[in-house]
């Protein structure tokens, strides 16, 4: 990433599902702003129209395992199956972009997805958005202070992070706009 670029990518784990997902889009449109989104496939094979909508609305989607499981409870074997099986349900071979759950991987998973061709995608700024302690203006001053030119910006469009994310959105779109940054696809 270019660190003269004023961009910063937002991004959103563990949909979809249909109490969170459609308000972050409604948000996303509104401010018109693309964001990419790591989806769960067993919730993508359960809100297959949400998958759509996401698509149709010109994010990126990337692959969070199909279970949400942790690679350091499964074997590599057992761990690529769940990434395989979450990307299969994409259905987009472009850009094969993996998010691990808990942000955490063993090493060998690492090397084997990286052989495998994925891009795997972390973050800098965490917003801490699945806890109820973390309410819209105690996010919004972490991304203030945390975020730089190409920071990834890491909420959820989980039901445990609705309370906290919904109302933060809004004004930390405004906030990055009102900084000059722009917002990236991955
Ligand atoms: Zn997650």
């Amino acid at each position: 990433m270019n660190p003269e670029e004023r961009v910063v990518y937002l991004t959103f784990d563990d949909g979809p599902q249909p109490d969170t997902t459609p308000v972050i889009l409604d948000i996303l449109r509104e401010e018109a702003v693309p964001a990419s989104f790591f989806m769960v496939g067993a919730n993508v094979a359960r809100y297959p129209e949400l998958y759509e909508q996401i698509l149709k609305e010109g994010h990126s989607v990337g692959s969070h395992t199909y279970n949400h499981v942790s690679g350091f409870k499964l074997s590599l074997s057992a761990y690529m199956d769940e990434v395989k099986r979450g990307h299969a349900i994409l259905q987009t071979q472009e850009h094969k972009l993996f998010r691990p759950p808990y942000g955490r991987m063993t090493l060998r998973e690492k090397n084997t997805l990286l052989k495998q061709g994925y891009t795997i995608v972390l973050w800098d700024v965490l917003t801490h958005d699945w806890d109820k302690e973390y309410y819209a203006d105690k996010i919004l001053n972490i991304v203030k202070r945390y975020t730089r030119n190409g920071s990834i910006i890491n909420c959820h469009d989980s039901l445990k992070a609705k309370a906290q994310t919904v109302p933060a959105l809004r004004p930390m779109i405004q906030w990055l706009k009102s900084e000059g940054y722009a917002f990236g696809k991955l």
